[in-house]
Parts: structure tokens; sequence; C-alpha cells
């Protein structure tokens, strides 16, 4: 076949040397002569028309195409695979998980995540649900109460920290809260600039809160410590004593959760500076945190699949 087209287009070439040649003369003849337009008319539209278009349409067209399709196919072949990938993807996961997600209520939301059902009647509006962590940030905002020793909290919570506190002293166990409200230029400049100074922008991202994301800006949390009151410096790690043991057993009863359970980064973030931090979400949702062991970020997406984002999860 392709022995055949040769000879073919071969031939046409010859045959569009030739036109080419005499209209080439003629034209010339034309030039030269520039009077006789009759005559010379007929010659240029016979020749030049017929040859010439097969010789340009058959010389690059059949057999060139044909040659470069053979390096080409691969080629076009990886085309319509990346095309389609990406659609198939977002096609799986957006029916698998987030669209199934938010059109459930809290209670087929607690379902899905193996939990039971939430408490009715929460409303994530109220000022216990403010909310602040790596991926939620806040205004800052002036709280309207405190608690002795210089450790601000709301007035929303300030009844159930003192009483939180004062009975677990009167318990045996000697805790003080020295951390309550921060606000947004402590969290810069205690916090935040002296790990950015120390390590750079990327270690304190991952280290400690910027400021608009630490949880103590929301004036509903205290850091506790063994013995003494106010602040008297950051004090120990003292989970795993008696101290700590009450302080979990009995928060909830109190409205007071741990705000950042270990092994559960990913829901907050970043974790606090001090892990025996403590925070008021009123009494049904800090008992149904406690008892099921979540954080404050999965009980809030049980209510709110929209407002608040966890990577990877929304
Ligand atoms: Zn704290």
């Amino acid at each position: 076949m392709k022995r055949a087209f040769q000879l073919i287009f071969a031939f046409l070439l010859v045959l569009a040397a030739i036109a080419l040649a005499v209209s080439s003369c003629t034209s010339q003849s034309a030039l030269r002569g520039g009077e006789t337009a009759p005559a010379e008319t007929p010659a240029e539209t016979e020749a030049p028309a017929p040859v010439e278009t097969p010789a340009e349409t058959e010389a690059p067209a059949p057999p060139e195409t044909p040659a470069e399709a053979g390096p080409e196919t691969p080629v076009t072949v990886d085309a319509p695979e990346q095309t389609g990938l990406p659609e198939q993807g977002f096609g799986e996961a957006g029916s698998l998980s987030a669209p199934s997600m938010a059109e459930m209520t809290p209670a087929e939301r607690a379902a899905a995540w193996g939990l039971p059902a939430p408490p009715e009647g929460i409303d994530l509006s109220a000022t216990e649900f403010k909310l602040a962590n790596s991926y939620n940030s806040i205004t800052d905002k002036r709280p309207n109460h405190s608690m002795g020793a210089g450790v601000i909290v709301d007035a929303v919570a300030d009844e159930a920290f003192n009483n939180f506190v004062g009975d677990c002293v009167a318990a045996g166990y000697g805790v003080s809260a020295f951390r309550g409200y921060l606000d947004w230029w402590t969290v810069l400049e205690n916090y935040y600039e002296p790990e950015v100074f120390a390590h750079g922008a990327e270690y304190a991202a991952s280290a400690t809160y910027v400021p608009g994301c630490n949880d103590h800006q929301t004036a509903l949390c205290i850091d506790l410590r063994l013995g003494g009151t106010g602040y008297l410096g950051e004090g120990v790690d003292f989970r795993g004593t008696e101290a700590w043991d009450w302080l979990l057993a009995h928060c909830a009863e109190y409205g007071i959760i741990l705000r950042y359970p270990e092994g559960q980064e990913s829901w907050y973030g970043t974790a606090c500076v001090n892990p025996c931090h403590f925070r008021y979400v009123g009494e049904a949702a800090a008992k149904y945190i406690m008892e099921n062991n979540i954080t404050l970020e999965q009980f809030m997406l049980l209510y709110d699949w929209e407002s608040i984002y966890v990577p990877g999860v929304n």
C-alpha cells in the first residue's frame, strides 16, 4: 500500500513540477508581455489550479501523519488518563464522605462515628462554644469577669471553675489555676514570637498557637498546677497523679472538659503549652465529651458540619 501511494505521489509530484514549470513560463511570459490579459488567464487557471492542490494536500498529509502518529500514540493515551482520573477521584471521595455526613442529623453523625446520640438543646452560638484552634481563629474578646489571683475567665465559666478547683482542694488535692484568659498581644509576644525568634515560624506554628487560635483567648479555660495559688510558674505536668485522676473523674460535673486529650491532635491541631488545660463547655456537652473521650471539635461537628473546619474530616 505504501509503495502504491508513493508511486502515485511521485507521479503527481512530477505532474506538479511540470505544471509549475508551465505556469512559471506562462507567468514569466505574462510578465514580459504584460498586455494581453485574455490570452494568459486560460493558461493560468487551467494549469495551477488542479496541479498545485493535489501536490500540496498529498505530500504532507497522507504519508506523514501515519508516520507521526506512531511515536505520538503514547502521548495521546496519557492525555485521556490524566483528564479522567481527577473526575473519578472527586466523585468517589464526595459520595463516600463529606456530602453524606453534611446531610446527616447530629444523631446520625454520632452513629456514623460509633457514638451514642448526642444531647439535645445544644446551641453552638452560645459563649461556651467559642472555638479557637489551629484551624479556627477568633477575633479578640474581652471577658467580663475574673477568677481570683489574676486568672481571668468569662463570667459564664467563673462559678464552674471556682467550684471545680475549690472542690478538688477540699478533696485533699492542692491544685490551683495559674493561667486563664490571654489577650491577642500576650499570645503574640509571650508565646508565639519567642518560638518564632528561637526556632522559626514553621516550628512555632507546630509548637504553639498563633494569635487568634489559642484557646486561652476564649476566656473559657484554665491551666492547672499542683500547689499554691496564683501564678507560681508553669508548674509541672502532674498527669497520672491522684489529683489528676480526681480532676478527670469530676470535671464534667462542673461543665468542664480536658481540652486536649492525648492522641487526638488531628482534631485540634497544636496542643496547648500546658497539657493540664481545662475548658468550660457546659454540663450537657462536658458529660458527653468526657464519657466518649472525644474532642470539643468532634462534638461541635456533630451539630454543625459547615462552620467548623477540621482537616481531613470535612
Ligand atoms: Zn492552657
